[in-house]
C-alpha cells in the first residue's frame, strides 16, 4: 500500500524548538510504523518562507533573504537528522522548480473556476501569525497569541470565494469523518464551518517576496495561501502531471491544532476550487509546553531540542514525546519530569530487562540459546496481545497507546524473569530445560518489544535486536517480525548497560530563564497536595523534626467524597477548572481545581472525587474557591484525580 504523509512547513525566522520538534518526531513515529507494516511510503517536510516575517528577519541581519533561507534550510535539516527523523524528501516554498508553478496553476484554475475575484480589504493584521484578524478575536485589542497590537491594513486584494464551499465541507465532513482527527478538532472545525465562512483575502499587494500572481504581476500570492500549496507541489501539481497523479492525494497532514483551520477549511476548498482530489486525513496534534507555558521567545522559555537529545540521545526523547503526550492532547515537558521517565522507563525497566537477559544468558549459556518449543509460560499471550494493541491504537494514532502496549510487555518480561528466578534454577542441574526455556522466551519477549518500538526509538531498538540476535537490517523488518518465534537458536551479545541511571540532579543544560507567570492570581496549584498545597496542611499540622505528624494533626484535616455537578474553564487561566460539587451538604460548593492541563471539563462531570472540606475559603481569579480537590501528580506531570469507590457525597475519608 502507498502511504503517503506531510508535516506543517515551518517559518524560519527563528531555529526550530521542541514544540516543532515534537510535530516532526510523532509524525517520524507515523512514518516509520507505516514502513515497518510494509507500506511503499513516503514522508515529506519542508521550510515556508514567504513570510514577512522571514523577510525582515533577513533584513535585520542584512542578509539577502535567500541566502538567509538557504542557512536556516540546514539548520532546519541538521536538527531534524539529529533527532532521526526520516523525511524523505523536503520542500521550500523559494523552490522555483517544483513550488513555484504549482502556486501558480493552483490560483489560475481558482481564477479559472470563477473562485477568485478582486476586492479590498481592510482590518487588523497580526504579523506574527501572518494572518487577519477578526475584531471578536482580539484581547484587550492584541493578538492572544503574540500579544502585540495588529497593524491595520487597507489594502488592493484578490479574494477566494472560501464562502461557495461552506456546503461541499460539510458534506466532506459528513461523507468522510475520518478526515478530521482527533475527535475534539472535528467538532471545532464543525462549529467554525456551520456558522458560515466568509470569502478571504488570498494576495499582498506591492510586494516582491513571494510566489507573483499569475494574472497580476503587482501582487504576491499571500502567504497561507502559498504554503499549503507545498504538499502538492512536491510531488508534481503544475509540473510533472504523471507524478502527482501516481502520488497526490496526502494520506495524512499533521498540523498543529492552531493551524487545523487552514487544512480542514482553507485547504480542501481550494482544492475543490481547483477540481483535485482531496487528502485524505487531517490530524491536529496538541502543543507541548515548557512547564506549563507555550515555548515562545518573547517568554525566553525555548527548549533546544537538540539540547534535550544531547542529555541522553535521541530516542528518550522521542520516547518522552511520544509515549507522555497523548497523541491530540497538550503536554508538558520538564527536565525533572524527562529524567524521571528516563530512569522509570529506560535505566529500570527496559535497559535493565535487556541487561539481565543479555548477562544470564552469557553466564549460564555462553551466549548461546538453542532453539526452544513453547514452554507454557504466559509470555507469547502477553505478546501477542501486546501486537494487537499496538498495531490498533498506531491505526488510530493513538501513539502514547502503542507505546504504552509495548512497555506494557516490557515490564511483564522483567515481572516473569523475577517469578521465573533462573538463578535459582541455574542451581539445580535437573532444572537445565527449564532454565534454557525462560532465558529464550525472556529474550524473544524482548526482541518483540523492540520491534514494536523501532518506530519510536530507532536507534535503540536495532541495538536491542543486535543483542537479542536478531541483527536484520531495520528496513527489512516487518511488523509481522512481531510474531512469537520460538524455533531458530539464538546468539545473544552482552555489551554492558544501554541506559545508565541518572541519580544526581544536575543542573539542566539549557538555561531557563525564569519568565514572569500570566496568572500571578494562581494559587499553589491546588489539586497537587504533593508540593506546593503543603502550606494549609502544615499550618494545622505541627511536624516533628522527622516529617511526621500525629494522628490528631491528620484528623484535623476533614477530607470528604464529593461527586461534580458541573466543570467549566475559566477564561483567563490555562490551569484552573471551576467546578461545582456535591459534598452532601444543602447546597453545591464551589472549587477551582488545577486540572484544566488534563482534563477536559465535560469529561469529568458526575465523577466522585475527594475534597478537603475545611479548608479556609480562597479568593482566587475573582472566584471564591471553597475547599480543595485532590490529585495526583509528579512534579510537572498531570494530575490524576483521586476516585473513591462508590460513596454518598460527603462521605467522611480518612
Ligand atoms: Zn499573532
Amino acid at each position: 500500500m502507498r502511504y503517503f504523509l506531510t508535516t506543517a512547513i515551518d517559518y524560519v525566522n527563528s531555529r526550530p524548538h521542541l514544540g516543532t520538534a515534537y510535530e516532526k518526531i510523532t509524525a517520524d513515529v507515523i512514518a516509520r510504523y507505516h514502513r515497518l507494516k510494509g507500506d511503499d511510503t513516503w514522508f515529506l517536510m519542508g521550510n515556508d518562507e514567504h513570510s514577512q516575517n522571514v523577510f525582515k528577519r533577513a533584513q535585520e541581519q542584512g542578509k539577502d533573504p535567500l541566502a538567509y533561507c538557504d542557512e536556516m534550510e540546514q539548520t532546519f535539516r541538521d536538527t531534524w537528522r539529529g533527532l532521526n527523523v526520516s523525511f524523505d524528501d523536503f520542500i521550500r516554498t523559494t523552490d522555483r522548480r517544483r513550488h513555484f508553478p504549482a502556486v501558480q496553476a493552483l490560483a489560475q484554475a481558482c481564477l479559472d473556476n470563477g473562485d477568485i475575484y478582486e476586492g479590498f480589504y481592510e482590518g487588523h493584521y497580526c504579523v506574527g501569525c501572518e494572518e487577519f484578524k477578526p475584531e471578536k478575536d482580539l484581547v484587550d485589542g492584541l493578538c492572544p497569541i503574540h500579544k502585540t497590537t495588529p497593524e491595520w491594513i487597507k489594502e488592493k486584494n484578490w479574494f477566494f470565494r472560501l464562502s461557495k464551499y461552506q456546503r461541499p465541507l460539510l458534506d466532506l465532513y459528513a461523507a468522510q469523518p475520518s478526515f478530521i482527527e482527533p475527535e475534539t478538532r472535528r467538532n471545532e472545525i464543525l462549529r467554525l464551518v456551520e456558522g458560515g465562512l466568509d470569502d478571504i483575502s488570498m494576495s499582498r499587494a506591492g510586494q516582491s517576496w513571494g510566489v507573483p500572481l499569475p494574472f497580476d504581476a503587482t501582487s504576491v500570492v499571500y502567504v497561507w495561501f502559498d504554503a499549503l500549496i507545498n504538499y502538492a507541489a512536491a510531488v508534481g501539481y503544475g509540473w510533472d502531471q504523471a507524478r502527482f497523479q501516481s502520488q497526490w492525494p496526502a494520506d495524512l497532514h499533521i498540523v498543529g491544532k492552531d493551524i487545523t483551520r487552514f487544512h480542514c477549511v482553507f485547504w480542501p476548498a481550494m482544492l475543490m476550487s481547483a477540481r483535485q482530489p482531496l487528502p485524505r486525513q487531517v490530524f491536529g496534534h496538541g502543543w507541548v509546553f515548557f512547564k506549563g507555558e507555550r515555548m515562545s521567545k518573547s517568554l525566553g522559555n525555548i527548549v533546544d531540542p537538540l539540547d534535550a537529545a544531547k542529555r541522553f540521545g535521541p530516542d528518550p526523547l522521542r520516547l518522552y514525546l511520544t509515549k507522555e503526550v497523548p497523541y491530540g492532547a497538550d503536554g508538558d515537558f520538564t527536565w525533572e519530569r524527562f529524567e524521571e521517565k528516563y530512569n522509570a522507563d529506560l535505566a529500570n525497566n527496559l535497559g535493565n530487562l535487556v541487561n539481565r537477559v543479555a548477562s544470564m544468558t552469557e553466564r549460564y549459556r555462553q551466549g548461546r540459546l538453542p532453539a526452544s518449543p513453547p514452554r507454557g509460560s504466559t509470555l507469547p499471550s502477553v505478546a501477542e496481545s501486546a501486537l494487537t494493541t499496538y498495531r490498533e491504537a498506531m491505526d488510530r494514532h493513538a501513539l502514547h497507546e502503542a507505546v504504552a502496549a509495548a512497555f506494557r510487555l516490557v515490564s511483564a518480561t522483567n515481572e516473569f524473569v523475577a517469578t521465573s528466578q533462573p538463578w535459582a534454577l541455574a542451581k539445580d542441574p535437573s532444572r537445565d530445560a527449564d532454565l534454557t526455556g525462560v532465558l529464550y522466551d525472556a529474550a524473544e519477549a524482548v526482541r518483540i518489544a523492540a520491534v514494536l518500538l523501532q518506530p519510536v526509538m530507532p536507534d535503540s531498538a536495532a541495538e536491542i535486536l543486535r543483542r537479542m540476535g536478531d541483527p536484520a537490517p531495520a528496513e527489512a523488518r516487518r511488523l509481522s517480525d512481531a510474531a512469537w518465534r520460538s524455533g531458530d537458536a539464538r546468539q545473544i551479545s552482552n555489551t554492558g548497560a544501554l541506559w545508565p541511571r541518572i541519580d544526581d540532579k544536575g543542573a539542566p543544560t539549557v538555561s531557563e530563564t525564569p519568565t514572569p507567570n500570566p496568572e500571578p492570581a494562581s494559587p499553589p496549584a491546588p489539586a497537587a497536595p504533593a508540593a506546593s498545597t503543603a502550606a494549609p496542611l502544615t499550618a494545622v499540622a505541627a511536624a516533628s523534626d522527622d516529617g511526621q505528624i500525629a494522628i490528631d494533626d491528620f484528623m484535623k484535616v476533614e477530607l470528604r467524597t464529593a461527586k461534580i455537578l458541573a466543570a467549566e474553564r475559566l477564561p483567563k487561566s490555562k490551569k484552573l477548572l471551576k467546578l461545582s460539587v456535591d459534598a452532601g451538604e444543602p447546597s453545591p460548593r464551589t472549587i477551582l481545581a488545577g486540572i484544566a492541563e488534563s482534563y477536559e471539563p465535560e469529561a469529568i462531570v458526575g465523577r466522585s472525587i475527594v475534597i478537603v472540606a475545611n479548608l479556609k475559603p480562597r479568593e482566587m481569579m475573582g472566584t471564591v474557591s471553597q475547599g480543595m480537590v485532590l490529585a495526583a501528580s509528579t512534579d510537572g506531570g498531570p494530575a490524576m484525580l483521586v476516585n473513591p469507590d462508590p460513596a454518598p457525597p460527603g462521605t467522611r475519608v480518612r
